[in-house]
């Protein structure tokens, strides 16, 4: 190396060094106060993503994404919670924060959650620790994948006034949390489960695909689940569960391409949705911003977003949507329908529950500072952020854009008063 090249290689080392520092707030200690609350009832705007899992506790987030880490509201710093001295969190049998944790379930002091075994899948198990990650307790063990024969769903898991709602084996259970393994009650089941699959000779599951997404909102469950409709296609139907008496009914499936147009999914899934108050409002990724009201099935088209980009990826507050400008892309960045990456994102847009425009967020530094081609994965909102993680690839070999050698993936922040984008904490 030229002594030029190596002086730019030091320069560049230097430069790396102040951005992690400026991202993390270096010499800012987060402060994870023992005794926090939180609330007994579901957090809907913290489960709209398959990317990790959140709890909100009234001093900050606990989110899980292979570790747990902390975002103090106060200072808006985040963590990862290891207190031991001189770990660098990589060995799994020493790091506090490697808690194996699918599912944050709810807690204060401590945090309960649904996790696995080290190594092992099988059986599912309710966890507890403290809410600085030491002190792992088992709590109880859950019914799951006991019907050897099934094709399993997706398992996903929530908690609601006491009660862990989980899905195993295409099986909507409910358990009191600490309760007895058998207790678990049964809300929802195909008449043959993982079988050929019908129910009362009307809907019939997808015994491929089932994916079954969790909701709760005071006295009701709702679940969406992809069904086989009257008409023979399968599409996502959500059912309410009553919760005084447990009794299930299908309130609302998604629309046709003669109703809303067409979308990136038509006529099978909406790409999100969010249920408040009455109303399930969801976007069409290549359609529109809708929103339906529950007790009628009237369709109301809130924002032609169609006038900011043409396809996205959203999320949902009680107060707006933030909107990814993302397409779907194969594997070489090429815009792609039904392709399983999402790419060339750069700003977030935001629209209020009544479609009104409030602004948008350009990502565009943020890209300049972490590298174009970066992954970005919307994971909540709240009233003043939208969080969301972004994934960057190195590669040895630049003529071969699929064989990744690297992979940074950062937790970053967008204030959604200000615009500002702030890096908050580098995962991985
Ligand atoms: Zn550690």
């Amino acid at each position: 190396m030229k002594p030029a090249k190596r002086l730019l290689a030091a320069v560049l080392a230097a430069l790396l060094a102040l951005s992690l520092a400026a991202c993390q707030k270096d010499g800012e200690k987060v402060n994870i106060p023992a005794n926090q609350t939180s609330t007994d009832d579901f957090q809907k705007n913290l489960h709209q993503s398959d990317k990790g899992s959140f709890l909100e506790t009234d001093a900050g987030y606990y989110f899980t994404y292979g570790s747990l880490y902390f975002i103090a509201k106060d200072t808006g710093t985040a963590t990862i919670v290891c207190a031991k001295p001189d770990c660098d969190h990589t060995d799994d049998s020493i790091c506090n924060a490697h808690i194996h944790a699918d599912y944050l379930l709810t807690g204060g002091e401590i945090l309960y959650y649904v996790g696995y075994v080290n190594g092992s899948t099988q059986p599912k198990l309710v966890y507890s620790v403290k809410n600085d990650a030491t002190d792992r307790q088992t709590v109880q063990e859950l019914k799951y994948n006991e019907t050897s024969t099934s094709r399993s769903s997706k398992d996903t898991a929530i908690y609601h006034r006491g009660y862990i709602y989980y899905v195993s084996d295409d099986i909507l259970y409910r358990v009191k949390l600490g309760g007895e393994k058998d207790s678990a009650e049964i809300i929802w089941s195909p008449e043959n489960a993982g079988a050929t699959q019908s129910y009362g000779g009307m809907v019939q599951f997808n015994p491929n695909a089932i994916r079954y997404t969790l909701w709760a909102e005071e006295d009701t469950l709702y679940f969406m689940a992809n069904v086989q409709t009257n008409d023979g296609t399968y599409k996502d139907v959500l059912f309410r569960c009553d919760l005084n008496d447990l009794s299930v009914k299908q309130i609302w499936a998604t629309p046709g391409a003669d109703e809303v147009g067409e979308w990136e999914t038509t006529g099978v899934c909406v790409s999100q949705w969010y249920v408040t108050d009455g109303y399930i409002y969801f976007y069409l990724s290549g359609g529109d911003m809708w929103r339906a009201e529950l007790a009628t099935g009237e369709l109301t088209r809130l924002a032609d977003t169609h006038e900011k980009m043409k396809y996205g990826s959203a999320i949902f507050s009680d107060e707006y949507m933030a909107l990814l400008n993302d397409m779907p892309t194969d594997s070489y960045g090429n815009f792609a329908i039904g392709g399983i990456f999402r790419t060339n994102a750069d700003t977030i847009y935001l629209y209020g529950l009544d479609g009104s425009f409030i602004k948008e967020i350009s990502l565009k530094k943020l890209l300049a500072d972490l590298g174009e081609g970066l992954e970005i994965d919307l994971l909540m909102c709240d009233s003043t952020d939208v969080y969301f993680l972004t994934t960057g690839y190195t590669y040895d070999d630049p003529n071969s854009p699929t064989l990744a050698t690297g992979r940074t993936i950062t937790l970053c922040r967008a204030n959604v008063e200000t615009g500002d984008v702030l890096k908050l904490y580098k995962l991985q």
